[in-house]
């Protein structure tokens, strides 16, 4: 888990940082919930209101937004929630935004933050939630600033 502070983020996000989930996309599937049901159950088995739209994000539920030539993003096409962030070095390493887990679907637990990036651009009235172990970036990690990099030639 990397918690984002990019300028980017936190206007797409709407919020002092963007919670990422590094996840491989042949381990990751897509449900889409009708947001008129506010009362829906989480059971994956035998739940009408939620559909299988399998792994690819090819699907007219999601938007697509690029803002670099680095990455995509995906948006909700409904709600315009966001939901993914993936860069063209490393496209089968979904950035899933962890906010669209449903924790009692997900097969494996929602991983705690290991990573905060973009310090930098972290706004100050927010203080973030430091433990110990837990890395510091004023920026990009060393992965992240290579594959910006590989974007640019
Ligand atoms: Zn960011």
């Amino acid at each position: 888990m990397t918690y984002c502070y990019c300028t980017t983020c936190r206007s797409l996000h709407g919020a002092p940082f963007a919670p990422f989930v590094d996840v491989r996309r042949e381990d990751l599937e897509w449900f889409e919930r009708s947001l008129s049901s506010s009362t829906t159950t989480t059971t994956r088995e035998g739940d009408g209101e939620w559909k299988n739209l399998g792994h690819s994000d090819e699907t007219p539920a999601i938007t697509k937004l690029r803002l670099s030539k680095a990455a995509t993003r995906t948006f909700c096409a409904s709600c315009h929630s966001p939901l993914t962030m993936v860069y063209n070095a490393v496209p089968d390493e979904v950035g899933l935004v962890a906010t669209t887990i449903d924790e009692k679907l997900s097969a494996a637990p929602v991983p705690k933050v290991e990573q905060h990036i973009y310090l930098a651009q972290k706004p100050g009235w927010y203080d973030i939630p430091v433990k110990e172990g837990v890395k510091l970036y004023d920026g990009p990690t060393d992965y992240l600033k290579k594959w910006l990099e590989d974007a640019q030639e």
